[in-house]
């Protein structure tokens, strides 16, 4: 049985679990060090990078989950989750930082503020489409080699990944947690699953 966490400190934690549930899943909220116990992957969600950043600090989850990333976990990054997972993030505060672990560049706020949040529809090829919903969200703006972009979208200035893989790393631009689709996180889920066989 897959162990699969959401990361609890901050963000739209709520709206992950739910879909994880609505997918068969038993998450677990991850808070402390703990809580990492015998994890096979974990879902970083969207809310404010800085603050998860700093709460991945205070709670001491930082160094271990470092670790165990480094080491091949399956993490799922949304949003703010994407530019925790990131190994270059543009315009981010002076002292953020990042996992350093998904080979992406990202913008913070690349498609605008809160006022310019938008939904659209993603196409996930034969996959099929998913509602893409962008709030302050980070702009894919390069990939290096060994990431494959499975969704990208045109916000009218040239076209931008919006869901990208790396191995065992997965990043998204939008919430698909915000959505009752379950598609994106029925992908991370059987990846998984497939990476403990
Ligand atoms: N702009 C936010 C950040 O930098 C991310 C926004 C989101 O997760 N909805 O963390």
């Amino acid at each position: 049985m897959r162990r699969v966490g959401v990361l609890s400190l901050q963000g739209d934690v709520r709206e992950h679990v739910a879909t994880l549930e609505n997918l068969g899943a038993t998450p677990r909220r991850v808070r402390r060090v703990a809580d990492l116990d015998g994890l096979d992957g974990l879902i970083i969600p969207g809310g404010e990078s800085t603050a998860i950043g700093h709460l991945l600090t205070t709670s001491g989850l930082r160094d271990p989950l470092q670790s165990m990333i480094d080491d091949g976990m399956p993490v799922f990054g949304t949003c703010a989750g994407l530019i925790l997972l990131a190994t270059r993030i543009l315009d981010g505060r002076d002292d953020q930082w990042s996992f350093a672990a998904l080979d992406v560049a990202v913008r913070r706020n690349g498609y605008g503020r809160q006022i310019a949040s938008f939904e659209v529809p993603i196409d996930i090829g034969d996959r099929g489409t998913v509602p893409g919903v962008f709030i302050r969200a980070p702009r894919i703006e390069q990939c290096g080699p060994d990431v494959t972009v499975w969704a990208s979208h045109d916000h009218g200035d040239g076209e931008h990944p919006v869901l990208v893989r790396q191995g065992a790393l997965w990043g998204c631009s939008f919430h698909p947690e915000l959505t009752s689709d379950v598609l994106v996180h029925g992908l991370f889920l059987d990846a998984l699953q497939e990476a403990l066989r």
